[in-house]
């Protein structure tokens, strides 16, 4: 399948105050992450809070300047590009966000904010091409003629997200990059929201990359699967792979913690000690290695390569490494 979007060795670097003088510090929120989206499917990122994954996602938008590496979009490098340049990409890559309150502004109807873009990008002929679009737009959301006079806080979490998706939706983008875009709404309600999702990529042939903590939503949506721990990667492979056969530490640990229905089949629930550490001052080696229950001596002075376990199907960890296998 075609490459639509390309993420090459991509660093996201902060600096951090109060650095001694001619010493950089930095907070690594994104440190060395390559990885490819391909045309139509479903790139799901699944981490805990704090890996990283949404500043992943909003570097891919440019809505944080990448501090090295490459991004590719069809092709076209877009990583230096400024904002003007910037306009065009915005109409291949919308983002949906978590909290569809804090991204609508409260004192437009929903008319403005979904013509908004249409009118940013000119993409109207007149008046009534614009009220057109407007409203086609809401009925592919699910949202009806009348809501278009209304203002955000005149609706429930579900339809304000959905308000959202048809914002996005307004540019006819290629990509929707959706950061945690349920996790605000109850679970009735995401089955709702993914549903609809679905129902779009399929009808408007579009891409999505899915950042999320929850594994359960990430499974259910998702093609690929890339699993983030402290800045990286630590697994990246198809879905069913990723779930049913989880080769990192981590991905284990992750993943037993999600209760299958299954009950002839328990799966050991393996704890992991203490929390994610700082991204400040990372642990040397691999990252995972203070958590690990597979830790090596080599894994606390050498970073992993990635090791292709199957096909497509990437780990970081050394103990895929041939000279560390024991059979
Ligand atoms: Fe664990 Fe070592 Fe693998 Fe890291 S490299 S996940 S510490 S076994
Ligand atoms: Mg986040």
């Amino acid at each position: 399948k075609d490459v639509l979007l390309k993420v090459d060795d991509l660093k996201v670097y902060y600096p951090v105050s109060g650095a001694s003088i001619g010493k950089k510090d930095y907070v690594k929120a994104v440190d060395g992450v390559s990885f490819e989206v391909r045309k139509g499917e479903v790139f799901g990122i699944v981490g805990e809070s704090g890996c990283g994954k949404s500043t992943l996602g909003r570097a891919i938008c440019k809505l944080e300047q990448p501090t090295a590496g490459k991004i590719f979009l069809d092709g076209e490098e877009i990583t230096g590009y400024n904002n003007k340049k910037m306009r065009s990409v915005r109409k291949k890559v919308q983002m949906v966000f978590q909290d569809p309150y804090a991204s609508l502004n409260p004192r437009m109807s929903v008319f403005s904010i979904v013509a908004e873009p249409l009118k940013v990008h000119k993409l109207y002929k007149d008046q009534a091409d614009l009220e057109k679009k407007v409203i086609d737009l809401l009925h592919r959301v699910g949202l009806d003629t009348y809501h278009a006079n209304r203002y955000p806080h005149e609706f429930s979490g579900g339809q304000r997200q959905r308000i959202g998706i048809a914002r996005a939706l307004a540019v006819e983008p290629q990509l929707i990059i959706a950061d945690e875009p349920v996790s605000a709404l109850d679970v009735s309600i995401q089955a709702q929201v993914l549903n609809l999702l679905n129902e779009l990529k399929k009808d408007l042939n579009l891409t999505y990359i899915f950042v999320a903590h929850d594994l359960s939503v990430v499974e259910y949506i998702s093609d690929r699967v890339g699993v983030m721990y402290l800045g990286n990667f630590v697994e990246v492979g198809d879905k069913d792979k990723i779930y049913s056969n989880p080769m990192h530490p981590y991905t284990q640990a992750l993943l037993s913690a999600v209760p299958i229905p299954d009950p002839e089949a328990p799966r050991e629930r393996i704890l992991l000690s203490g929390s994610i550490p700082s991204a400040h001052k990372p642990p040397a080696g691999c990252k995972f290695h203070t958590r690990c229950p597979k830790c090596m001596e080599c894994c606390k002075s050498i970073p992993p390569e990635r090791y292709e376990v199957d096909e497509g199907h990437y780990v970081y960890c050394h103990l895929y490494d041939d000279r560390n296998k024991t059979v």
